[in-house]
């Protein structure tokens, strides 16, 4: 019996022959996830409650393998592709919300519950789950958790880790421990803020103490066509300078404008340049003044076409543009690259010149939809991998990281660093830090044996995948 034989066997004695997969034809469906790197696991096992996922975690270990957790595989890092010989423990099975608790406002819930279904099963009490990334229909708690997720409403609420009260992890040693819980407050060290974000590297999420909110009292949605960008974002400076904080701030620049014109019926003005979408929570007396200070100062920066949603069906349709233009961009190449550097609002206009230039200089379409507010940039180079060489895109991408780097920004806003930009992780953090952060690792996993490869520059483990020799040049900076 071979060793992976011998794993399986043990696998299928835990969850059940439906739930352990390992001939090639099946883990293939496993070796990608919405990023760009591909290699496939040795095995992968579905397993239906926490107990089973420590004891796969058990099993894996002796076996010699490395353990990758995988929630809905929606990560544009790359942290659950394996790196070296293998298992993925995928969450999917893992979707029960356990309770809502009303009064105590906390939602306890399994890894894989998709993000919004905490929201709609709230609803009826009044409240809701704050983190929302674009994705939130598919991704899980786990993967949020474990990328830190944010999304637009992250502006007002933060990201997922100001609204994780508690988590209990199957750890590398695969045992059940808990960090946390419906309490707000912990003795001893908190351990939550750690594991949020932390990509899988010291365990698997198995259930989660979420906090919830209410529902606020009044939504209003705006939308402001400018002639650039720069008139755009002077204006979204000036909304937080005037002490507003809208839950949702949010920018298109005119290559999206224009894509979502042609795919979709939604007549912008051809000669907008740049779009602001901003969206007011809360009180009524607090939405309607800052409502009016918005629209003053969006008239004050040039913007024309300004509309305002009082109601949910306008509402929606504001977004419409906001929500579309992933969809309408795809129209126009088969394939994109996204980045998510977040550099000071105060550069995003130089920063943006610079990389429509990086873009152009290579020949590339490149779109910008992104959170203004916390300068959270999304550039998305468009590209057809059927003729764009592979090496090409990436060289622009590293080049555009290194723009956003250089304006005082940093690698990451919420897609996590996973595989993708490891290397680049010597960019923004020093060798104290980087070994400081190495150590806390080690705390958990001293065999470095949970997602090895991920987060953390240097190291083998990754070195079968084939774009990883170009980040590793890229990051080192000979091609920049
Ligand atoms: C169209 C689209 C839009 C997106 N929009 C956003 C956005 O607005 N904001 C945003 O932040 N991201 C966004 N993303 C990226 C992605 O959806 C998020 O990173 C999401 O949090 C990943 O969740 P997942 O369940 O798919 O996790 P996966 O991709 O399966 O895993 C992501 C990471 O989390 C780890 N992980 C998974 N489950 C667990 C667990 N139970 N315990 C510990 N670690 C675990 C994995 O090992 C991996 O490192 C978007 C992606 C797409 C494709």
């Amino acid at each position: 019996m071979s060793a992976t034989s011998a794993l399986a066997a043990e696998l299928v004695a835990v969850c059940g022959e439906p739930h352990v997969f390992w001939r090639p034809e099946d883990v293939v469906v496993f070796e990608y996830d919405a990023g760009f790197d591909r290699r496939p696991p040795t095995a992968v096992v579905v397993p239906g409650t926490a107990a089973e996922v420590a004891a796969c975690v058990r099993a894996a270990r002796r076996a010699g393998l490395a353990v990758v957790p995988r929630g809905a595989g929606t990560g544009l890092s790359g942290g659950t592709i394996a790196c070296g010989d293998a298992l993925v423990i995928s969450t999917s099975r893992l979707r029960r919300i356990l309770e809502i608790d009303p009064v105590s406002r906390v939602a306890v819930v399994e890894p894989g519950v998709p993000n919004l279904a905490i929201s709609e099963e709230a609803r009826a009490h009044g409240l809701f789950f704050a983190p929302d990334p674009a994705s939130q229909r598919v991704s899980s708690i786990g993967g949020n958790i474990g990328t830190n997720a944010g999304g637009p409403h992250a502006l007002r609420y933060g990201s997922i880790v100001n609204h994780v009260l508690g988590v209990e992890v199957a750890l590398p040693s695969g045992e059940l421990a808990t960090f946390g819980g419906p309490a707000p407050d912990l003795p001893g060290y908190d351990c939550v803020p750690l594991i949020v974000g932390s990509e899988g590297t010291l365990g698997i999420v198995t259930k989660a103490w979420l906090r919830l909110l209410p529902i606020a009292e009044d939504v209003r949605t705006f939308l402001a066509l400018f002639h650039d960008v720069r008139a755009g974002a002077s204006a979204a400076s000036a909304i937080i300078a005037r002490g507003i904080v809208p839950a949702a701030m949010e920018m298109l620049d005119r290559t999206t404008i224009r894509a979502v014109n042609e795919a979709f019926d939604v007549r912008l003005s051809e000669e907008a340049g740049s779009l602001l979408l901003v969206e007011l929570e809360g009180l009524r007396e607090e939405t309607a003044a800052a409502a009016e200070d918005i629209v003053r100062i969006c008239e004050a920066a040039g913007a024309f076409g300004i509309q305002v949603a009082a109601d949910a069906a306008r509402r929606d349709l504001l977004w419409k543009a906001r929500k579309l233009g992933y969809p309408a961009l795809a129209r126009i190449k088969p394939n994109s690259y996204i980045h998510d550097a977040v550099v000071p609002r105060s550069k995003l206009p130089d920063v943006l010149d610079q990389v429509n230039r990086v873009a152009g200089r290579y020949g590339f379409i490149v779109a910008n939809m992104f959170h203004i507010g916390d300068g959270n940039l999304h550039p998305l180079l468009l590209f057809d991998a059927r003729t764009d060489p592979i090496e090409r895109v990436m060289k622009a991408s590293g080049e555009i990281l290194k723009v956003a780097i250089d304006a005082g920004g940093t690698l990451s806003g919420e897609h996590g660093i996973g595989i993708e930009k490891n290397h680049f992780m010597f960019w923004v953090y020093g060798p104290e830090d980087l070994e400081a952060m190495q150590r806390a690792r080690m705390a958990f996993d001293p065999e470095g044996g949970m997602n090895p490869g991920k987060v953390f520059p240097g190291g083998d483990a990754c070195a079968s995948i084939p774009t990883e020799r170009i980040k590793k040049a890229l990051a080192e900076g000979l091609w920049i």
